[in-house]
């Protein structure tokens, strides 16, 4: 599934996971490895936890 898909990345949300390309989702690093983490403006609405992929960090 995830064979040719490399140049084009979508950005999907840590929490959810839906894609949130072209939505007004936030973007931010996270604090502990600087992962570039998003997040769509529904999850971040009900402040949902997420965890970094890369290092495990979760938070608000
Ligand atoms: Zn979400
Ligand atoms: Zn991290």
């Amino acid at each position: 599934m995830s064979s040719k898909s490399e140049e084009r990345r979508e950005h999907t949300c840590i929490s959810c996971g839906i894609n949130i390309s072209g939505t007004s989702a936030a973007k931010f690093d996270c604090p502990e490895c600087g992962t570039l983490i998003y997040r769509c403006s529904k999850c971040r609405k009900q402040s949902n936890l997420y965890e970094c992929p890369d290092c495990g960090f979760t938070g608000p």
